[in-house]
């Protein structure tokens, strides 16, 4: 069994669920939290068993209560609602999809039309879009890519930040083809911790007969570990814990890699590695590392509470 690295948390998850943490512990419960912190179904019961109460909008928050923004960012309108509403918000949003946000404001104040590259329904591109909701654009395929208009030539692109590097470049190859003096991004929207996660796949997907990654259907980062896995010609499959491992994935396999998405504990993996040593898998190596020294700061509010967490993807 291979234990690809990096896997599992990133430092935008770890810094959201010490957020949640700290609050309860600083404030007590309830404290509310729109949407899932991150996409994990695990992370999201657990602390809903600590006293977090996770609603879908602001509305569903009692005037004047604590709120606590979820690590995928959230737009304009939510945080009016929540300023109307006097809700007192502590912000999990990850500093790297802020800087998406930052990136959507400018090319809107240059009056630019925003290709925002993503998947509609997923709360980052909600959150993304909502900055400059008349002029941007989702697109989400390169063959929406090939008719998608502007008016004007003043056009741009973002990305979300936990897209499929390979499926984001064909899309941004496209716009480029049909929109020369298209702007990005000045740094890569795709954040470290995806970009590095499906490199190492990437690498691992070859050498294994089978991939498991583990994390939860809605995470979108982790679909795209599965997914890239896949595109090695290996089979691969997402699971949310041992639970879902299926007897029939192993016939004939006689080297499985493990995986993980950013918003994925380690805890699940180690169940996960257990259950496979039930099946005989018992020899394991870890993958080569790309080794990942990223940490962000605690809002000044929580700052003082306690030392935040270091980032300990493989602990
Ligand atoms: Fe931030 Fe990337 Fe982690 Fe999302 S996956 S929380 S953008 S570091």
């Amino acid at each position: 069994m291979v234990l690809v690295k990096p896997r599992g948390f990133c430092a935008g998850v770890v810094r959201a669920i010490d957020i949640v943490e700290l609050a309860l512990e600083t404030y007590g419960p309830p404290i509310y939290v729109r949407k899932e912190i991150v996409h994990n179904a695990h992370i999201v019961r657990d602390l809903a068993e600590r006293g977090a109460i996770f609603v879908d909008e602001v509305e569903d928050v009692p005037r004047g209560a604590r709120l606590i923004y979820s690590a995928h960012g959230v737009s304009p309108a939510v945080r009016r609602g929540a300023e109307a509403r006097a809700l007192q918000v502590i912000d999990a949003t990850c500093p790297l999809v802020t800087k998406v946000h930052l990136e959507a404001i400018k090319f809107a104040n240059e009056h630019r039309t925003i290709f925002l590259i993503g998947h509609r329904n997923h709360d980052e591109v909600a959150g993304t879009l909502g900055e400059a909701p008349d002029r941007t654009i989702v697109v989400s395929t390169p063959e929406e890519a090939e008719t998608v208009e502007a008016p004007g030539t003043k056009v741009a692109y973002l990305m979300q930040t936990t897209l499929s590097i390979d499926e984001a470049d064909a899309i941004v190859s496209v716009l480029k083809r049909r929109f020369p003096h298209i702007q990005g991004p000045a740094a890569q929207d795709i954040c470290y911790a995806t970009q590095n996660r499906q490199q190492a796949v990437k690498d691992i997907a070859p050498q294994v007969d089978l991939l498991l990654v583990v994390g939860s259907g809605n995470s979108s980062n982790s679909r795209r570990l599965v997914e890239a896995g896949q595109r090695e010609g290996t089979p691969s499959h997402l699971v949310d814990s041992e639970i879902d491992v299926r007897p029939e994935w192993f016939a004939k396999v006689r080297r499985v890699g493990v995986s993980a998405g950013a918003s994925a504990p380690e805890s699940l993996v180690q169940r996960v590695v257990q259950h496979l040593r039930t099946l005989g898998f018992d020899d394991i190596q870890e993958s080569q590392d790309i080794e990942e020294n990223v940490f962000f700061p605690l809002p000044t509010e929580l700052r003082a509470a306690r030392p935040p967490s270091q980032i300990a993807a493989h602990p």
